[in-house]
């Protein structure tokens, strides 16, 4: 088969441009390295959907996120995605002058996007009791939103798979081969060919170019580690930027979609494209940081700390477009922060930069009749009313089963997150989406329950099962032949009792 689009990479980039491509009457192959939709980047960042007027004026960035932060509701709402505007304050601390804030609140006006600085400590306090004393102005910007960066991408693809698109996991893309009209791109398991390739791959979007034959950039990684909160209702109602470093927007203070708060990130550069360990020093660093806005945050209700890895091209912008040196490879590469906040403006401009392209005029790109814009509709039974629940639990009994306690999920619902289009195959992909395991006791008490939900609607053995990738086994062998001198190998050591 001869595909007209293959795009390399489901992050929420990829799944952003998958979607968009789909409302099109072409061919569209997803190949994704990895067991599931989100699972690098898109999965440990801050969620926040930027209002846009931070990025440098005339910059890809910017640019992106001021088109993208509107398109947001309606997506949501025809995905049946979380979403709240809950509005960022960038906070000026006594000492810090207040002219920073000033430059933001003129981009902010050049850019047609709502700001005000508030400077009045009472006014402020109204909006965000807890904020520290030391504040002594803030800019507020009222479209700035929180999402869960890994249900939108999955919900993006869902929606493109409903819409015709094919994906393709545990491929890794490991050559590519230009044959002129077309391209074949080779995995372990397979070979594709596709008139036209779209790079969304991430940190590995400089190797997936390469291999295409183009080599005019080079991505590198930025970690950034997090602390995260239980939920507190309201103890941290808007995302709390501080005034911001050269590499990064600082360390922040945010509540997340679901109610829990974070500190963080940090901005760290590093060789490595697979560690994301975090460090004593680097959570150090994101407490001295979040304790700066919010002085009495409790940090005595964390439960859990991640690190993300930002893909920073050394163009310090995003690559969109199609590549100057091969023609019908289209880029969207370096896609560090704000990538989240502007997938969508970005899935819009590629998609009419293809349709312009001179190199694809033999491919007819046509709107379909019969895009679906909307999906089913996700049952979240924590957040139903009790007759709500009552009725659904007489339909269905398995909504009445409580499979995680801490973040109430029901076995319905992972069972929904299983057959879904592009349903959960691994425990992590059942945790993103649905939540299991995300709460205080970080999935001591659900994993093996999910683990006997997945075997049973997969039909295959408990033993099969994985937490990500192939190599996360959860299970190595029966108890007893841990004594064996033959006892299963982990990372070439033999596991003993
Ligand atoms: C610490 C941190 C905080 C951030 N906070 C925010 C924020 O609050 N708001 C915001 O707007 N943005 C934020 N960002 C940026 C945002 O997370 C990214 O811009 C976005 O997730 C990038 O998505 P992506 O799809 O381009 O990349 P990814 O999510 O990394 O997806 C790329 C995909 O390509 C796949 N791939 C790679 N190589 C291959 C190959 N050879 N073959 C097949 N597949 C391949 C990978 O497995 C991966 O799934 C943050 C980033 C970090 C790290």
């Amino acid at each position: 088969m001869l595909y007209d689009f293959a795009i390399i990479g489901a992050g929420v980039t990829g799944a952003a441009i998958s979607r968009e491509l789909s409302k099109y009457k072409v061919n569209v192959v997803v190949i994704e390295k990895l067991s599931d939709i989100a699972t690098e980047t898109t999965k440990a960042n801050s969620g926040i959907v930027h209002a846009g007027y931070d990025a440098p004026a005339g910059s890809w960035k910017a640019k992106m996120n001021v088109k993208s932060n509107p398109l947001f509701d309606q997506v949501c709402n025809d995905l049946y995605i979380p979403f709240k505007r809950i509005g960022s304050f960038v906070v000026a601390l006594a000492g810090q002058g207040t002219g920073y804030i000033e430059e933001l609140y003129q981009n902010g006006v050049e850019r047609g996007i709502p700001v005000e600085i508030i400077k009045d400590l009472a006014a402020i306090k109204k909006l965000e009791p807890n904020i520290s004393n030391e504040t002594e102005a803030v800019l507020h910007a009222p479209t700035a939103g929180v999402i869960s960066p890994f249900l939108l991408a999955i919900a993006m693809a869902e929606s493109a798979n409903i819409n015709g698109v094919e994906f393709h996991f545990n491929s890794p893309v490991q050559n590519i081969e230009n044959m002129g009209k077309f391209f074949i791109v080779d995995t372990p398991s397979r070979s594709f060919q596709a008139k036209a390739i779209v790079n969304a791959a991430g940190l590995y979007a400089d190797e997936v170019s390469k291999m295409a034959g183009d080599e005019t950039f080079k991505i590198t990684p930025r970690k950034g580690e997090y602390l995260l909160l239980d939920k507190m209702g309201d103890f941290v109602r808007k995302v709390l930027f501080p005034v911001p470093t050269k590499k990064s927007k600082g360390i922040l203070v945010s509540p997340t979609i679901d109610g829990n708060i974070f500190l963080g990130p940090n901005a760290r550069d590093q060789d490595s494209k697979l560690d994301t360990s975090t460090t004593l020093s680097g959570l150090d660093e994101v407490i001295e940081g979040g304790r700066k806005l919010i002085p009495n945050v409790p940090l005595g209700d964390s439960i859990t700390n991640f690190a993300g890895l930002r893909a920073v091209s050394d163009t310090n912008d995003f690559i969109i477009g199609e590549s100057t040196k091969v023609p019908r490879l289209f880029q969207a590469a370096g896609i560090q922060s704000p990538g989240l906040s502007s997938c969508l403006g970005i899935a819009d401009e590629l998609v009419d930069i293809i349709k312009a392209s001179p190199n694809l005029s033999g491919t007819e790109i046509k709107l379909k009749e019969n895009f679906h814009a909307s999906r089913e509709k996700p049952v979240i039974f924590h957040d139903l009313s009790w007759s709500e629940r009552d009725a659904l639990i007489k339909q269905d009994k398995t909504f009445g089963h409580i499979i995680c306690r801490c973040e109430t999920v029901t076995e319905g619902e992972i069972v929904q997150a299983i057959k879904r289009p592009i349903g959960a195959r691994t425990v992590d992909g059942v945790k993103f989406r649905t939540r299991v395991g995300m709460g205080r006791c970080q999935g001591g008490f659900c994993t093996p329950r999910v683990i006997k939900l997945l075997a049973r609607e997969l039909n295959v053995d408990e033993e099969e099962i994985v937490k990500r990738e192939p190599s996360t086994r959860y299970f190595f062998g029966e108890t007893k032949d841990f004594r064996k001198e033959n006892a299963p190998i982990m990372n070439g050591r033999p596991i003993q009792q």
